[in-house]
């Protein structure tokens, strides 16, 4: 693609074939184990666990939404999970010897791949997120893994200044981009290798598909991740592709609301004495602002504040009518979470994150407002 479109046609039009007479204008799944392939094996298609048709649509499209600017060359390889694609990054390129740096307030199963990665001889250090902490521990690392804003607390640190330090000494960089979609941050632009993120949550938006990418400008990393997800298989199937795809159409309608409607949130709850610790990283006065604001062109749903206490918390979520207590974020439909409830998060026991849906602002806030009131008031 070489236009210079604005966010929403790239998102309708994102990864479509040329127009084809009497063919759909998103070619429908395509099922396949196999290919026919008669003769020597070459060519796009030949096994199921290496290429698919339909990912090869949605690889260009995320691709598409990724790049840094229109027409450059960026290549995008989707997995079967967020996991399988930060997976996918890490032992392809980590060996026994090397050194990462991880953020040490990021999703709470970065802990789980911190034990893999320790059990195969890689050297683990983590920093938190704010502030920049990552650069002090930096030093003959391999990899540099930043989550920002992080998950749960949205934090924010600054991209290019982590970027320029690492690229310094020889580290690559890689940006879990999962919170902000390519429409909030675009990590390829501010001088990462490698974007990944979890599509199950804002970039599909719709809480029933699980899906995983990584994006990069080398092609010659792009080959590794891609053989990774050959050697361990961690494939989306067609149906999850073809979905995730329609959704993007989507995409770009989807961030502008939900984004709106958690600044709406933000600025509601900030007005509340019974609310503590509340961050958004687009609420001019949060910690994350300054720099979220030099690198982010949307700044996400996902909103967090602690109530005074766990029962108080407890009670605000069952009174809640339009969001649904459960994990996971950026979906259409808001939803609610008392983050303690998992372990693993150093956050306190009155803990909310919030992700904010596309619902009409006035509907959601009043649904909100009255839980406070009702968790209040017992
Ligand atoms: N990265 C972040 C920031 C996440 O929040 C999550 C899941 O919550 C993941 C990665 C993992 O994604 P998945 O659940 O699709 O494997």
């Amino acid at each position: 693609m070489a236009h210079d479109w604005g966010d929403g046609t790239r998102a309708v039009r994102a990864g479509l074939p040329e127009p084809e007479k009497y063919a759909a204008a998103l070619p429908g799944p395509v099922f396949a184990a196999h290919y026919h392939l008669p003769g020597e094996p070459t060519g796009p298609y030949t096994y199921g666990r290496d290429e698919n048709p339909t990912w090869t649509h949605l690889e260009r499209a995320i691709a598409e939404l990724e790049a840094p600017d229109p027409g450059s060359a960026v290549e995008t390889v989707v997995f079967a999970s967020g996991m399988a694609a930060l997976s996918g990054v890490l032992f392809s390129q980590l060996r026994s010897g090397d050194v990462v740096v991880l953020p040490s307030d990021g999703y709470q199963a970065l802990a789980l791949l911190r034990e893999q990665l320790e059990a195969y001889g890689i050297e683990v250090r983590t920093a938190p997120t704010g502030g920049d902490a990552q650069l002090d521990v930096l030093e003959g690392a391999r990899l540099l893994w930043i989550e920002t804003p992080s998950n749960p607390g949205l934090d924010v640190c600054d991209v290019r200044r982590l970027v320029k330090a690492a690229h310094s000494q020889g580290t690559l960089v890689a940006v879990d981009n999962t919170l902000a979609t390519p429409f909030g941050q675009r990590p390829l632009e501010l001088g990462a290798d490698f974007s990944v993120a979890s599509g199950t949550k804002g970039l599909t938006g719709h809480g029933d598909v699980l899906l995983g990418h990584v994006t990069c400008r080398d092609a010659g990393l792009a080959a590794a991740v891609r053989r990774w997800r050959k050697v361990v298989g961690a494939i989306p199937g067609p149906m999850e592709a073809w979905l995730a795809h329609r959704s993007l159409a989507t995409l770009h309608l989807r961030v502008e609301r939900q984004c709106a409607n958690a600044l709406a949130l933000a600025a509601a709850l900030a007005e509340r004495s019974d609310v503590a610790g509340l961050r958004y990283p687009g609420l001019p006065g949060d910690p994350s602002y300054a720099v979220a604001a030099g690198q982010m062109r949307r700044f996400g749903s996902v909103v967090s504040f602690t109530l005074p206490d766990r029962q108080r918390a407890e009670r605000f979520l069952e009174a809640l009518r339009l969001v649904d207590d459960a994990t996971s974020f950026g979906g259409v439909r808001s939803t609610a979470e008392r983050r303690g409830r998992w372990g693993g998060d150093d956050v306190p026991e009155g803990f909310i994150r919030f992700s904010v849906g596309a619902e009409d602002p006035e509907d959601l806030l009043a649904d909100v407002l009255h839980a406070l009131e009702a968790a209040a008031a017992q």
